[in-house]
Protein backbone atom coordinates (compact mmCIF):
# COMPACT_ATOMS: atom_id res chain seq x y z
CA UNK A 1 0.00 0.00 0.00
CA UNK A 2 0.96 3.95 -0.87
CA UNK A 3 0.10 6.75 1.18
CA UNK A 4 0.85 9.90 0.53
CA UNK A 5 2.33 13.00 1.42
CA UNK A 6 -0.66 16.04 0.78
CA UNK A 7 -4.37 15.58 1.30
CA UNK A 8 -4.67 13.57 4.42
CA UNK A 9 -8.21 11.62 3.27
CA UNK A 10 -7.52 12.76 -0.42
CA UNK A 11 -5.05 9.73 -1.48
CA UNK A 12 -6.40 7.31 1.07
CA UNK A 13 -6.99 4.18 -1.62
CA UNK A 14 -3.87 4.71 -3.31
CA UNK A 15 -2.50 1.34 -4.22
CA UNK A 16 -5.66 -0.75 -3.13
CA UNK A 17 -8.87 -1.78 -5.15
CA UNK A 18 -11.71 -0.54 -5.42
CA UNK A 19 -14.60 -1.91 -4.17
CA UNK A 20 -17.05 -2.62 -5.76
CA UNK A 21 -20.33 -0.51 -4.68
CA UNK A 22 -22.29 1.69 -6.23
CA UNK A 23 -21.25 5.53 -6.06
CA UNK A 24 -23.78 8.16 -4.41
CA UNK A 25 -22.23 10.67 -7.47
CA UNK A 26 -23.10 9.11 -10.50
CA UNK A 27 -25.68 11.18 -11.64
CA UNK A 28 -28.45 10.05 -14.29
CA UNK A 29 -30.13 12.96 -15.41
CA UNK A 30 -33.19 13.11 -17.90
CA UNK A 31 -32.11 16.43 -19.52
CA UNK A 32 -28.68 16.68 -21.11
CA UNK A 33 -26.18 19.57 -21.11
CA UNK A 34 -26.33 21.56 -24.19
CA UNK A 35 -22.42 21.55 -24.58
CA UNK A 36 -22.36 18.02 -25.07
CA UNK A 37 -25.82 17.44 -27.11
CA UNK A 38 -24.02 17.36 -30.25
CA UNK A 39 -21.82 14.52 -28.67
CA UNK A 40 -24.37 12.34 -26.92
CA UNK A 41 -25.44 10.31 -29.91
CA UNK A 42 -22.01 8.36 -30.17
CA UNK A 43 -21.46 8.93 -26.45
CA UNK A 44 -22.57 5.67 -25.66
CA UNK A 45 -20.29 4.11 -28.05
CA UNK A 46 -17.13 5.90 -27.96
CA UNK A 47 -14.38 5.90 -25.85
CA UNK A 48 -12.96 9.22 -24.61
CA UNK A 49 -8.75 9.27 -25.37
CA UNK A 50 -7.56 11.01 -21.96
CA UNK A 51 -3.86 12.57 -21.52
CA UNK A 52 -2.76 13.29 -18.25
CA UNK A 53 -0.79 16.09 -17.75
CA UNK A 54 1.82 16.75 -14.61
CA UNK A 55 2.93 13.12 -13.14
CA UNK A 56 3.14 14.45 -9.34
CA UNK A 57 0.79 13.05 -6.89
CA UNK A 58 -2.69 14.07 -8.68
CA UNK A 59 -1.40 13.05 -12.11
CA UNK A 60 -0.22 9.94 -10.93
CA UNK A 61 -3.79 8.81 -9.50
CA UNK A 62 -5.40 10.15 -12.07
CA UNK A 63 -3.62 7.14 -14.32
CA UNK A 64 -4.40 4.73 -12.00
CA UNK A 65 -7.82 5.27 -11.84
CA UNK A 66 -8.61 5.58 -15.29
CA UNK A 67 -6.39 2.32 -15.52
CA UNK A 68 -9.11 0.76 -13.33
CA UNK A 69 -12.23 2.56 -13.51
CA UNK A 70 -15.37 1.67 -11.15
CA UNK A 71 -16.92 -0.66 -12.77
CA UNK A 72 -20.34 0.22 -14.08
CA UNK A 73 -19.53 3.59 -14.06
CA UNK A 74 -19.46 6.36 -16.93
CA UNK A 75 -15.36 6.72 -15.57
CA UNK A 76 -15.56 3.21 -17.97
CA UNK A 77 -15.46 5.56 -21.17
CA UNK A 78 -12.30 7.02 -20.45
CA UNK A 79 -8.83 5.21 -21.59
CA UNK A 80 -5.80 6.90 -21.17
CA UNK A 81 -3.46 7.24 -24.12
CA UNK A 82 -0.64 9.07 -22.54
CA UNK A 83 0.84 11.46 -20.36
CA UNK A 84 2.77 14.83 -20.59
CA UNK A 85 5.58 16.12 -18.10
CA UNK A 86 8.00 18.47 -18.31
CA UNK A 87 10.26 15.92 -17.21
CA UNK A 88 11.79 12.77 -19.70
CA UNK A 89 10.65 10.35 -17.82
CA UNK A 90 9.94 6.14 -18.58
CA UNK A 91 6.36 5.11 -18.80
CA UNK A 92 4.43 5.69 -15.85
CA UNK A 93 1.80 2.11 -14.83
CA UNK A 94 2.87 0.92 -18.63
CA UNK A 95 1.85 4.64 -20.36
CA UNK A 96 3.85 6.35 -22.40
CA UNK A 97 5.11 10.30 -22.37
CA UNK A 98 3.65 12.12 -25.29
CA UNK A 99 5.28 15.96 -26.42
CA UNK A 100 1.98 18.58 -25.93
CA UNK A 101 2.24 19.07 -30.10
CA UNK A 102 1.67 15.43 -30.35
CA UNK A 103 -1.13 15.59 -27.80
CA UNK A 104 -2.92 18.38 -29.17
CA UNK A 105 -2.81 17.28 -32.65
CA UNK A 106 -4.29 13.49 -31.92
CA UNK A 107 -7.65 13.18 -33.14
CA UNK A 108 -8.15 10.12 -30.62
CA UNK A 109 -7.35 12.64 -27.86
CA UNK A 110 -10.59 13.91 -26.44
CA UNK A 111 -9.72 15.05 -22.84
CA UNK A 112 -7.07 16.46 -20.86
CA UNK A 113 -6.45 16.25 -17.33
CA UNK A 114 -4.45 18.85 -15.69
CA UNK A 115 -2.66 17.91 -12.62
CA UNK A 116 0.61 20.59 -12.74
CA UNK A 117 1.55 22.90 -9.82
CA UNK A 118 -1.48 25.51 -9.79
CA UNK A 119 0.61 28.31 -11.46
CA UNK A 120 1.09 25.73 -14.55
CA UNK A 121 -2.59 25.53 -15.21
CA UNK A 122 -4.08 28.54 -16.68
CA UNK A 123 -1.37 27.45 -19.86
CA UNK A 124 -2.51 24.11 -19.93
CA UNK A 125 -6.49 24.69 -19.60
CA UNK A 126 -6.06 27.56 -22.54
CA UNK A 127 -3.91 25.23 -24.34
CA UNK A 128 -6.10 22.04 -24.63
CA UNK A 129 -9.74 24.21 -24.63
CA UNK A 130 -8.15 25.61 -27.93
CA UNK A 131 -7.11 23.28 -29.27
CA UNK A 132 -10.66 21.70 -28.78
CA UNK A 133 -9.86 19.04 -26.32
CA UNK A 134 -12.41 18.70 -22.80
CA UNK A 135 -10.44 19.75 -19.58
CA UNK A 136 -10.52 18.30 -15.73
CA UNK A 137 -8.43 20.56 -13.94
CA UNK A 138 -7.15 20.05 -10.24
CA UNK A 139 -8.18 23.14 -8.64
CA UNK A 140 -7.95 25.54 -8.43
CA UNK A 141 -8.45 26.33 -12.27
CA UNK A 142 -6.71 29.54 -12.09
CA UNK A 143 -4.50 31.96 -9.77
CA UNK A 144 -7.06 34.79 -10.50
CA UNK A 145 -10.73 35.61 -10.95
CA UNK A 146 -10.60 36.74 -13.85
CA UNK A 147 -8.80 33.99 -15.78
CA UNK A 148 -11.20 31.64 -14.37
CA UNK A 149 -13.82 33.44 -15.67
CA UNK A 150 -11.75 33.75 -19.48
CA UNK A 151 -10.83 29.81 -19.79
CA UNK A 152 -14.91 29.09 -18.51
CA UNK A 153 -15.82 31.73 -21.09
CA UNK A 154 -13.35 29.55 -24.08
CA UNK A 155 -15.08 26.14 -22.76
CA UNK A 156 -18.32 28.00 -23.93
CA UNK A 157 -17.56 29.26 -27.24
CA UNK A 158 -15.87 25.97 -27.99
CA UNK A 159 -18.54 23.65 -26.71
CA UNK A 160 -16.33 22.01 -24.40
CA UNK A 161 -16.45 20.71 -20.68
CA UNK A 162 -14.43 22.23 -18.70
CA UNK A 163 -14.32 20.33 -15.22
CA UNK A 164 -12.33 21.96 -11.62
CA UNK A 165 -11.45 19.04 -9.28
CA UNK A 166 -13.34 19.57 -6.06
CA UNK A 167 -12.72 16.43 -4.08
CA UNK A 168 -13.03 17.95 -0.98
CA UNK A 169 -16.81 17.12 -0.82
CA UNK A 170 -16.51 13.74 -1.71
CA UNK A 171 -14.97 13.08 1.23
CA UNK A 172 -17.09 11.10 4.23
CA UNK A 173 -16.21 13.82 6.89
CA UNK A 174 -17.91 16.46 4.82
CA UNK A 175 -20.91 14.10 3.78
CA UNK A 176 -21.36 14.41 7.40
CA UNK A 177 -20.18 17.45 8.32
CA UNK A 178 -22.80 18.97 5.83
CA UNK A 179 -25.96 16.80 7.50
CA UNK A 180 -24.66 18.03 10.34
CA UNK A 181 -25.46 21.81 9.04
CA UNK A 182 -28.09 21.45 7.71
CA UNK A 183 -31.07 22.98 8.57
CA UNK A 184 -29.01 24.60 11.57
CA UNK A 185 -29.26 27.98 11.72
CA UNK A 186 -25.77 29.77 12.05
CA UNK A 187 -25.03 32.36 14.27
CA UNK A 188 -21.17 32.50 13.63
CA UNK A 189 -18.12 30.43 12.67
CA UNK A 190 -14.60 29.54 12.16
CA UNK A 191 -12.74 27.63 9.53
CA UNK A 192 -8.92 27.12 10.82
CA UNK A 193 -6.87 24.44 8.30
CA UNK A 194 -3.35 24.06 9.38
CA UNK A 195 -0.70 22.50 7.33
CA UNK A 196 2.47 21.92 5.67
CA UNK A 197 4.78 24.17 3.46
CA UNK A 198 3.56 23.99 0.30
CA UNK A 199 5.92 23.67 -2.35
CA UNK A 200 6.48 26.61 -4.66
CA UNK A 201 3.73 27.56 -7.68
CA UNK A 202 0.93 26.73 -5.28
CA UNK A 203 -0.05 30.46 -5.36
CA UNK A 204 -1.76 32.63 -2.65
CA UNK A 205 -3.19 30.85 0.22
CA UNK A 206 -6.71 31.49 -0.64
CA UNK A 207 -6.30 29.54 -3.99
CA UNK A 208 -4.20 26.98 -2.94
CA UNK A 209 -6.45 27.02 -0.36
CA UNK A 210 -9.75 26.91 -2.08
CA UNK A 211 -10.92 23.48 -0.92
CA UNK A 212 -11.57 25.40 2.63
CA UNK A 213 -13.84 27.91 0.86
CA UNK A 214 -15.44 25.49 -1.41
CA UNK A 215 -16.55 23.96 2.00
CA UNK A 216 -17.43 27.64 3.79
CA UNK A 217 -19.20 28.09 0.51
CA UNK A 218 -21.45 24.78 0.06
CA UNK A 219 -22.41 24.82 3.84
CA UNK A 220 -23.57 28.84 4.28
CA UNK A 221 -24.03 29.49 0.57
CA UNK A 222 -22.53 33.07 -0.73
CA UNK A 223 -20.55 34.86 1.45
CA UNK A 224 -19.29 38.23 1.47
CA UNK A 225 -15.41 39.57 2.12
CA UNK A 226 -14.98 42.38 4.96
CA UNK A 227 -11.61 42.10 5.52
CA UNK A 228 -9.17 39.85 5.56
CA UNK A 229 -4.65 40.03 6.64
CA UNK A 230 -1.67 37.59 6.11
CA UNK A 231 1.06 37.27 8.72
CA UNK A 232 4.16 35.88 6.98
CA UNK A 233 7.26 34.73 8.74
CA UNK A 234 9.67 34.60 5.51
CA UNK A 235 12.28 33.43 7.64
CA UNK A 236 10.39 30.38 9.15
CA UNK A 237 8.90 29.66 6.36
CA UNK A 238 5.46 30.50 8.32
CA UNK A 239 2.54 32.29 6.76
CA UNK A 240 -0.99 32.79 8.15
CA UNK A 241 -4.10 34.45 6.33
CA UNK A 242 -7.06 35.10 8.12
CA UNK A 243 -10.27 36.06 6.16
CA UNK A 244 -13.44 37.83 8.05
CA UNK A 245 -16.80 36.90 5.29
CA UNK A 246 -20.55 37.42 6.16
CA UNK A 247 -23.27 35.05 4.86
CA UNK A 248 -25.97 36.28 2.81
CA UNK A 249 -27.81 37.01 6.44
CA UNK A 250 -25.03 38.83 7.50
CA UNK A 251 -23.54 36.01 10.04
CA UNK A 252 -19.94 36.40 10.78
CA UNK A 253 -17.60 33.21 9.01
CA UNK A 254 -14.10 32.95 9.86
CA UNK A 255 -11.72 31.27 7.53
CA UNK A 256 -7.88 30.81 8.69
CA UNK A 257 -5.26 28.90 6.41
CA UNK A 258 -1.98 28.60 8.46
CA UNK A 259 1.22 27.26 7.17
CA UNK A 260 4.45 26.40 8.74
CA UNK A 261 7.12 23.13 9.18
CA UNK A 262 5.80 20.84 11.04
CA UNK A 263 2.54 21.87 10.58
CA UNK A 264 -0.06 18.82 10.94
CA UNK A 265 -2.64 18.67 8.29
CA UNK A 266 -5.94 19.49 10.60
CA UNK A 267 -8.71 21.43 9.79
CA UNK A 268 -10.35 23.11 13.09
CA UNK A 269 -14.12 24.46 13.57
CA UNK A 270 -16.17 25.99 15.45
CA UNK A 271 -19.80 26.72 14.56
CA UNK A 272 -22.23 28.39 16.38
CA UNK A 273 -25.55 27.44 15.67
CA UNK A 274 -29.20 28.61 17.41
CA UNK A 275 -29.69 24.99 18.66
CA UNK A 276 -25.54 24.63 19.74
CA UNK A 277 -22.54 24.59 18.34
CA UNK A 278 -20.51 22.22 16.56
CA UNK A 279 -16.70 22.00 17.00
CA UNK A 280 -15.56 19.28 15.83
CA UNK A 281 -15.28 17.23 12.49
CA UNK A 282 -17.45 14.44 13.14
CA UNK A 283 -15.80 11.39 12.13
CA UNK A 284 -16.66 8.92 9.57
CA UNK A 285 -15.68 5.73 8.13
CA UNK A 286 -13.76 5.91 4.87
CA UNK A 287 -15.97 5.55 1.77
CA UNK A 288 -15.71 2.40 -0.64
CA UNK A 289 -15.16 4.94 -4.05
CA UNK A 290 -11.76 6.72 -3.60
CA UNK A 291 -12.50 10.65 -3.72
CA UNK A 292 -10.80 11.14 -6.99
CA UNK A 293 -12.48 8.18 -8.61
CA UNK A 294 -15.49 9.65 -7.22
CA UNK A 295 -14.57 13.22 -8.96
CA UNK A 296 -13.86 11.20 -12.43
CA UNK A 297 -16.70 9.63 -12.58
CA UNK A 298 -18.69 13.52 -12.08
CA UNK A 299 -16.57 14.26 -14.95
CA UNK A 300 -17.21 11.70 -16.73
CA UNK A 301 -20.66 11.62 -16.61
CA UNK A 302 -20.75 15.26 -17.89
CA UNK A 303 -18.80 14.12 -21.12
CA UNK A 304 -21.25 11.63 -21.74
CA UNK A 305 -24.06 13.90 -21.20
CA UNK A 306 -25.69 12.86 -18.11
CA UNK A 307 -25.22 15.43 -15.58
CA UNK A 308 -28.18 18.20 -16.47
CA UNK A 309 -27.22 21.94 -17.67
CA UNK A 310 -28.84 23.55 -14.57
CA UNK A 311 -26.64 21.12 -12.22
CA UNK A 312 -23.16 22.27 -14.15
CA UNK A 313 -24.50 25.67 -14.15
CA UNK A 314 -24.67 25.78 -10.44
CA UNK A 315 -21.02 24.39 -9.99
CA UNK A 316 -19.50 26.83 -12.37
CA UNK A 317 -21.27 29.40 -10.29
CA UNK A 318 -19.77 28.22 -6.81
CA UNK A 319 -16.57 27.67 -8.67
CA UNK A 320 -16.61 31.21 -10.03
CA UNK A 321 -17.78 32.42 -6.41
CA UNK A 322 -14.73 30.77 -4.62
CA UNK A 323 -12.32 31.78 -7.32
CA UNK A 324 -14.08 35.87 -6.66
CA UNK A 325 -13.57 35.41 -2.92
CA UNK A 326 -10.08 34.34 -2.99
CA UNK A 327 -9.33 37.49 -5.14
CA UNK A 328 -10.79 39.79 -3.25
CA UNK A 329 -8.90 38.06 0.04
CA UNK A 330 -5.58 38.35 -1.98
CA UNK A 331 -6.06 42.07 -2.99
CA UNK A 332 -7.24 42.73 0.84
CA UNK A 333 -3.82 40.86 2.46
CA UNK A 334 -1.75 42.50 -0.86
CA UNK A 335 -2.56 45.89 0.36
P1 LIG B 1 2.93 17.50 -6.98
O1 LIG B 1 3.85 18.46 -6.37
O2 LIG B 1 3.01 16.07 -6.61
O3 LIG B 1 3.05 17.64 -8.54
C1 LIG B 1 2.84 18.90 -9.15
C2 LIG B 1 3.60 19.03 -10.43
O4 LIG B 1 4.95 18.99 -10.13
C3 LIG B 1 3.35 17.99 -11.49
O5 LIG B 1 3.25 18.63 -12.72
C4 LIG B 1 4.59 17.14 -11.46
O6 LIG B 1 4.89 16.64 -12.73
C5 LIG B 1 5.60 18.13 -11.05
N1 LIG B 1 6.66 17.49 -10.32
C6 LIG B 1 6.56 16.76 -9.21
N2 LIG B 1 7.76 16.33 -8.83
C7 LIG B 1 8.63 16.85 -9.71
C8 LIG B 1 10.03 16.80 -9.86
N3 LIG B 1 10.77 16.10 -9.01
N4 LIG B 1 10.61 17.46 -10.90
C9 LIG B 1 9.84 18.18 -11.77
N5 LIG B 1 8.52 18.27 -11.68
C10 LIG B 1 7.94 17.61 -10.67
O7 LIG B 1 1.47 18.08 -6.67
P2 LIG B 1 0.07 17.34 -6.65
O8 LIG B 1 -0.27 17.01 -5.25
O9 LIG B 1 0.03 16.28 -7.67
O10 LIG B 1 -0.89 18.53 -7.05
C11 LIG B 1 -1.19 18.80 -8.42
C12 LIG B 1 -2.50 19.51 -8.51
O11 LIG B 1 -3.52 18.71 -7.93
C13 LIG B 1 -2.53 20.85 -7.76
O12 LIG B 1 -3.32 21.72 -8.51
C14 LIG B 1 -3.25 20.52 -6.48
O13 LIG B 1 -3.93 21.64 -5.98
C15 LIG B 1 -4.23 19.47 -6.98
N6 LIG B 1 -4.72 18.59 -5.94
C16 LIG B 1 -3.89 17.70 -5.36
C17 LIG B 1 -4.39 16.87 -4.37
C18 LIG B 1 -3.53 15.85 -3.69
O14 LIG B 1 -4.04 15.18 -2.80
N7 LIG B 1 -2.28 15.69 -4.04
C19 LIG B 1 -5.72 16.97 -3.99
C20 LIG B 1 -6.54 17.87 -4.63
C21 LIG B 1 -6.03 18.68 -5.60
Amino acid sequence: MYYTKEEDSTLQLVGVPFLKSSSSNSRCHTTPSRITQREISSSNRRMFGAVVVGIGTAGWVRIRDILAPHQGSSAEKLTVKGFISRRSLDSQQGVSQLSVEEALKRKDIDVAFVCTENSAHEENVRTFLQAGKHVCVEYPMALNYKTAVELWNLAQEKGLILHEEHIELYSEDYKQLKKEVKGKTLLEGTLHFTGGVLKPGFGFMAFSGIARLTWLVDLFGQLAVTAATLEEDISKNYSKMTAKMLTADQKPLTWIEERGPGLQRVKNINFQFESGSLTEIPPSPRGAVGLFMQDLIHFSSKLMGQVSQEDIQKEKMRILHCSELADKIQQLCDR
